[in-house]
């Protein structure tokens, strides 16, 4: 069996998790960054990304579950500190092409600061 690499030397956010992409951080760990997007769609959009390389949801594998689990922990934290938590925001998890998922790096958007559509588009 052959291990999978935690790491895709061709994906955006592995190099942005390395280092060789500059991004504009709000945190970063050993197993988690968030950074800013650099195409806004609310007043507030965060990704927060594993820093292991998991392309999509479906890749995901049990050993993922705390990971994912403190991506959500760290929105609400990211919440918290930049003041919008009572206020409401948004998480989001695109999968795959219906859902319009564009870098194969799984990433939770956190979007805050107007009001959110539902159903979303
Ligand atoms: P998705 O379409 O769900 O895969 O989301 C990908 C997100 O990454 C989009 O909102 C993009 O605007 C954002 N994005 C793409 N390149 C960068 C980058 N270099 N730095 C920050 N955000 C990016
Ligand atoms: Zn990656």
């Amino acid at each position: 069996m052959t291990a999978t690499p935690h790491t895709d030397p061709d994906c955006l956010f592995c190099r942005i998790a390395g280092g060789e992409v500059p991004a504009d951080l709000v945190y970063r760990s050993d197993e988690l960054i968030a950074f800013n997007d650099t195409n806004p769609k609310a007043p507030t959009h965060i990704l927060i990304c594993p820093t292991e390389h998991i392309a999509t949801l479906n890749d995901m594998e049990p050993r993922h579950a705390g990971t994912v689990g403190r991506m959500f922990l760290l929105a609400a934290d990211i919440a918290r500190e930049q003041g919008f938590a009572d206020q409401g925001y948004r998480t989001v998890f695109n999968c795959n092409r219906l859902a319009g998922q564009s870098v194969f790096h799984i990433h939770l958007h956190l979007l805050a600061g107007r009001l959110m559509g539902w159903p979303p588009g």
